[in-house]
């Protein structure tokens, strides 16, 4: 059994825990796919918003070179687009010429801007170098400086007359985020997300729902155009995250549930392989224990009529006794045949019953008639006690007979040095009984369920040396079953055994008791 145990377990826990090692594994290795997938599409996401800001800022350098020397048409351009505060050229280099086209705020050409601007432009003189040097290979390039509440963006150009020049505008930030990205932003998030502006503190500028936001997000960049902002991207329902992570228990709860289903499969299985392996054990033993019944009998039998056929015995007596011998031995040879073929036809359902309104003190008389002669030959103190004006029974008094005559020669069988067998009926709870009791060896509480199974033996101390098939009880219980009765047990180890078989009289059955 051991060995059908760890066999089913390897069989199915193992493969099943590998799958399960294996689904988990995958589950993992998923999630990281979908996690470094979500991660790239977030970006995708914020390099298109600040590839939209990129093109807007550009498109206006596009209009501010094709109008910059007509005053009127740039005041119109400036006043149209709110987000840009001034705009204003200067000759390569020379910082010292910057020329305000128009400052939106003061009107004028105020001199503490321009000087703002120069002292900007000449901190990242290097830069604008490069800005240059990009120019020459035909690559103009959007540079962001920011100072204080300053934020510019500058690009170079070559003017008519061939020579270079920086051309810048000063934006408003908050003004560009609001009114020209913010319309993309709605547009890109579609309500899936939301994309969120904070400037380089955290603290919240706009959201593409128009909602204040307050929660972390998934992903975030610096702004190309304003590196003092950050544009960021959060989940508007439950986040990846989430998402995953209620996938995940999901997933182990019905692995577990599996499994759960699996172990009581294997339970089940190996509690029936394992009754099956015990039946099997049971008959094997069964088939020895009939041969070893049959023989005793037969041998005696042979013995006594070969020693009478020799005429070996000359006293009367002793033929007398050798006589009885052989036909008592004869007689148990029947019964066991019988009870076998018997315990067959109960097997297959085909015993009949022949059921017939009896007075069981009438039945268990007979018996103790028939028996007494043999149990006290036995040594054994025989009595009976049986209660007066029993109800009538519905039963088949030879089945009845053969299951009470079972539990007596079981109580002759099982008893020791106290040689006692009582009989006992009686009326209890309105049902009436028939108890046999003895004061022999007792049966252990555990095998006090198991005793009444086919072909099962007690099989410890004392009973090995007792003969027996181990279908007396299951032939006595299949009786009592057949007639709607009830055979209960009580006993003790060492102290004895007493089977009462109950049976339910006429009056009960037909409502008049
Ligand atoms: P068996 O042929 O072995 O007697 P039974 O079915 O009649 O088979 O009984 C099953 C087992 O129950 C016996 O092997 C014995 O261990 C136990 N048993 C039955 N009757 C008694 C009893 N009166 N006292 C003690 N043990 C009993």
């Amino acid at each position: 059994m051991k060995k059908i145990g760890i066999i089913l377990i390897l069989i199915i826990i193992l493969p099943v825990g590998f799958l399960i090692f294996n689904e988990i594994g995958k589950l993992n290795d998923t999630e990281k796919v979908l996690e470094e997938t979500y991660k790239n599409q977030l970006e995708a996401i914020l390099f298109s918003v600040n590839q939209y800001s990129d093109d807007i800022v550009n498109s206006w350098a596009n209009k501010i070179i094709e109008i910059k020397n007509d005053r009127s048409s740039l005041r119109n351009f400036i006043t149209d687009n709110l987000a840009i505060k001034s705009i204003f050229s200067l000759t390569k280099n020379n910082f010292e010429s910057i020329h305000f086209v128009f400052d939106k705020q003061t009107e004028t050409q105020s001199d503490s801007i321009r000087k703002l601007i120069g002292s900007l432009l000449f901190a990242n003189e290097n830069l604008i170098d490069k800005l240059f040097e990009y120019q020459k290979s035909g690559y103009r390039k959007l540079e962001p400086l920011n100072r204080d509440n300053l934020s510019i963006v500058i690009f170079t150009n070559q003017n008519a007359s061939g020579s270079d020049e920086l051309i810048g505008l000063a934006i408003n930030p908050d003004l560009f985020v609001r009114k020209i990205l913010l319309p993309r932003l709605q547009q890109v998030s579609q309500n899936q997300f939301r994309i969120v502006i904070r400037d380089s503190n955290d603290r919240f500028i706009i959201s593409s729902d128009n909602k204040e936001f307050t929660g972390g997000v998934e992903s975030e960049k610096p702004m190309w155009l304003l590196p003092q902002y950050k544009v960021g991207i959060a989940f508007a329902g439950p986040t990846i995250q989430d998402l995953i992570r209620s996938r995940a228990t999901n997933n182990i709860l019905l692995i577990g549930v599996l499994l759960m289903i699996l172990l009581a499969a294997v339970v089940f299985v190996y509690s029936a392989v394992k009754k099956e392996l015990e039946l099997a054990q049971l008959k094997a033993d069964f088939v020895s224990n009939v041969s070893h019944e049959l023989r005793t009998p037969l041998a005696l039998i042979s013995m006594f009529a070969e020693t009478l056929e020799l005429d070996r015995v000359k006293n009367d007596e002793k033929k007398k006794e050798y006589y009885s011998i052989i036909s008592q031995e004869a007689n148990r040879l029947g019964r066991i045949v019988n009870s076998i073929l018997n315990f067959a036809k109960m097997e297959a359902g085909k015993r009949k019953f022949n059921f017939e309104p009896t007075n069981l003190n009438d039945v268990i008389e007979n018996i103790f008639q028939t028996y007494s002669y043999h149990l006290y030959n036995k040594g054994f103190k025989f009595e009976k006690y049986l209660t007066d004006s029993l109800p009538a029974v519905r039963i088949d008094s030879e089945a009845i007979s053969e299951a009470v005559i079972n539990l007596i020669d079981n109580a002759i069988k099982y008893s020791n040095e106290k040689k006692e067998v009582i009989l006992r009926t009686g009326i209890s709870d309105r049902k009436v009984y028939v108890e046999v009791s003895d004061k022999g060896i007792g049966i252990a509480p555990d095998e006090q369920k198991k005793i009444f199974d086919k072909f099962y033996r007690v099989s410890s101390g004392l009973i090995h040396n007792v003969k027996g098939t181990g279908i007396g009880l299951s032939l006595v219980k299949q009786i009592v079953d057949a007639h709607n009765g009830k055979i209960e047990l009580e006993s003790k180890t060492g102290a004895g055994s007493t089977f009462r078989i109950i049976l339910f009289p006429i009056q009960i059955i037909e409502g008049v008791f």
